[in-house]
């Protein structure tokens, strides 16, 4: 186990998992003991504009994968002059339905947490004229969604929700949806078509949703943890808040470890800390193991590798190696681990999740899955890996949503740093890791 050196362990930035440890942290007496809902009073007496300008000095950036700046997003709800009210009724959805492989940053927040997140909610309808929120949570997260139901009924009772909320004359409804266990549902279209009681599948773009959302009205739809993160950007400032992170990612993130690490977990901690410090502040790799390869955000990124293990973990400089930052979902694997059957198994994902409303996707991903099992069962061919390639390029940008964009991440990664544990397969060198019953199975 390695011991973290002080300057890594400076790079810990607990803001929003730091109430995590509090007994009793998902009840509001703790909330409230804990500075909870003072930046909800702050905010009620400000005006809506100057919370919209603060989010955007803060430069806070979208905590689901896209990192699309948040202020931004709120400044295209169309508003009317002062003093009226909007012509169509406002909404803001948090989109909660944390599917991606590797990703757990969510649901331990609105488990340990989930007084911030409402509270989040509660300022930013405030700011874009919304009295109706709406939080979708993920199907399978039964427990989460208890908690935050009963976080919002206790949030009701303290008046914090409902008419005329602490005396500022500000009226919200807040519901907890749960969704029915759909990956697509995160895509925020889908979302919005499911919220409706409709089928999840992906709208065509434009409108967006900021104009035409959820029932045909300007909605804003944000990630948890982006929400999440606005009661603090309120209590500390948008100066304070850029005193972590990088310049274009400002703030803390929190990083979710999985795989071949000593301690699994969360850890939240400026933008821009490297996998190599994360490692180090996870305990090190575990025995017996040495780093081969790596998701800096979900398996929707492309794999880097141990020459990445300094790239600094921020929008810009994650691009510039070649992947994506996403959910900060960083999955480690290790050289006891194959490529080529990760991405098989994550392959397997978005075929069984791909909605079908789109031919790249829908066939692309079925075919892709049939092509692996060959491999991997000792039947492959070298013409296999260039139907890998030719079929990601028949699907990377001519599918309707980001899904099958996704989808190619994994396999034109794999190929590009491990083509010969492909080959090793093909050629006989790697025995089979799949039965010829699995293959006959495709
Ligand atoms: Fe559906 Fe896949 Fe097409 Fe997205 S890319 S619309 S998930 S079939």
């Amino acid at each position: 186990m390695t011991t973290p050196r002080p300057e890594t362990l400076a790079k810990l930035t607990p803001v929003l998992t730091k109430r995590w440890l509090s007994p009793d942290a998902w009840r509001i007496g703790t909330y409230e003991r804990l500075d909870g809902y003072a930046a909800l009073r702050k905010a009620l007496g400000a005006h809506p504009d100057d919370l919209i300008q603060l989010v955007k000095d803060s430069g806070l950036r979208g905590r689901g994968g896209a990192g699309f700046p948040t202020g931004l997003k709120w400044g295209f709800i169309p508003q009317e002059p002062d003093g009226r009210s909007p012509t169509r009724p406002h909404y803001l959805v948090v989109n909660a339905d944390e599917g991606e492989p590797g990703t757990c940053k969510d649901l331990p927040l609105m488990t340990h947490d989930p007084h911030s997140l409402i509270e989040g909610v509660i300022i930013a309808s405030y700011a874009i004229r919304a009295n109706r929120a709406y939080i979708y949570i993920r199907g399978e997260a039964v427990h989460a969604a208890r908690r935050l139901r009963h976080a919002v009924q206790e949030a009701y009772a303290r008046g914090y929700l409902g008419r005329n909320i602490l005396g500022s004359g500000f009226d919200l409804d807040l519901v907890v949806h749960s969704g029915a266990g759909a990956y697509i549902c995160g895509e925020e279209t889908a979302l919005l078509d499911s919220l409706e009681g409709f089928r999840g599948q992906p709208r065509l773009r434009p409108p967006f949703p900021a104009t035409h959302g959820l029932y045909a009205s300007p909605t804003v739809v944000n990630n948890v943890g982006t929400i999440a993160s606005v009661p603090y950007i309120v209590s500390g400032g948008a100066d304070w808040w850029r005193t972590m992170g990088t310049e274009k990612s400002s703030g803390p993130m929190i990083y979710s470890l999985s795989g071949r690490v000593v301690n699994p977990g969360q850890y939240e901690c400026s933008m821009g800390i490297t996998l190599r410090e994360l490692i180090e502040l996870a305990g090190g790799m575990q025995p017996g193991h040495s780093l081969r390869f790596w998701t800096p955000g979900g398996s929707s990124t492309p794999l880097l590798t141990a020459e990445h293990l300094d790239v600094p973990l921020d929008f810009e400089e994650v691009a510039a190696a070649g992947s994506i930052l996403g959910t900060t979902a960083t999955q480690i694997f290790s050289d006891q681990d194959c490529p080529v059957y990760a991405t098989y198994r994550w392959l397997e994902f978005y075929h069984h999740e791909s909605c079908g409303k789109c031919t790249p996707c829908r066939e692309g991903n079925y075919w892709m899955v049939r092509v692996y099992r060959r491999i991997l069962s000792g039947q492959g061919t070298q013409e296999d890996l260039d139907t890998l390639l030719d079929t990601c390029d028949n699907i990377l940008g001519r599918s309707f949503c980001g899904l099958g964009d996704g989808a190619t991440s994994p396999v034109t990664s794999s190929l590009k740093y491990f083509k010969q544990d492909y080959l090793d397969y093909i050629e006989g060198r790697t025995a089979p890791k799949l039965s010829d019953k699995q293959l006959v199975g495709a």
